[in-house]
């Protein structure tokens, strides 16, 4: 099971990528996450500390060898989630001629799909228990009265719009490239999570 699984800040991407990685007894392979341990270690070389922290993109090279070489590791043998690479269709190009050599191929790409309004209201009406992590809503699950609740600031507006314009202008072209290709499949990310499950499984034609 090889899935690229893609979705905008907000939508449960990380709720759903975690249960197929369980269910599939796959890593969750995260070049974003691999890149934040690189440079809380300091192995990271001070330009691509620089692009990070801008909120630009690391070069492809750099990302690209990441999971070349994380793709390789044991754990990987019976397949993996890739969640925040490919970005880009030279990265999505290099992914799939890397895994032809090793005479492998992607089983198919997920893309969640949860319209703009709705996660805007979502970000802005979540709020955080500063001392337990534990995430509210003040609509759907609100706080109880001891919680020590906290607005974050990537759940400020502005920054969730920010976010999700960044999100679209990286899919705009990675997306019709692997509808192209017949690997996308869209899963509607609106409703219970467990349904969201299901429909991932669906998509996936596990069910
Ligand atoms: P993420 O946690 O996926 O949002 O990644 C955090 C940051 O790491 C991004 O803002 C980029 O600077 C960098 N990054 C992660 N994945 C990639 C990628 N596939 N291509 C380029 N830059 C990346």
């Amino acid at each position: 099971m090889r899935i690229v699984f893609v979705g905008p800040p907000g939508s449960g991407k990380g709720t759903q990528a975690k249960f197929l990685c369980d269910k599939f007894g796959i890593p969750q392979i995260s070049t974003g996450d691999m890149l934040r341990a690189a440079k809380s270690e300091g192995r990271l070389p001070p330009e691509i500390t620089k692009a990070m922290e801008s909120g630009g993109l690391v070069p492809d090279s750099v990302v690209i060898g990441l999971i070349e070489e994380r793709t390789q590791q044991p754990d990987a043998a019976k397949g993996f989630l890739l969640d925040g690479f490919p970005r880009t269709v030279p990265q999505a190009d290099a992914l799939s001629a890397m895994l032809s050599k090793r005479g492998l191929a992607l089983d198919c790409v997920v893309a969640l799909d949860v319209p703009e309004n709705l996660l805007i209201e979502r970000a802005v009406l979540r709020r955080t228990d500063k001392r337990t992590g534990q995430i509210y809503h003040l609509s759907y699950k609100p706080p109880p009265p001891d919680a020590v609740i906290e607005h974050r600031v990537d759940d400020q507006e502005d920054v969730v719009r920010r976010r999700i314009s960044t999100y679209q202008a990286m899919t705009s072209e990675l997306l019709p490239h692997y509808e192209r290709l017949g690997l996308l499949r869209r899963v509607n990310g609106v409703g219970d999570v467990a349904d969201v499950t299901q429909r991932c499984l669906a998509a996936l034609g596990r069910v």
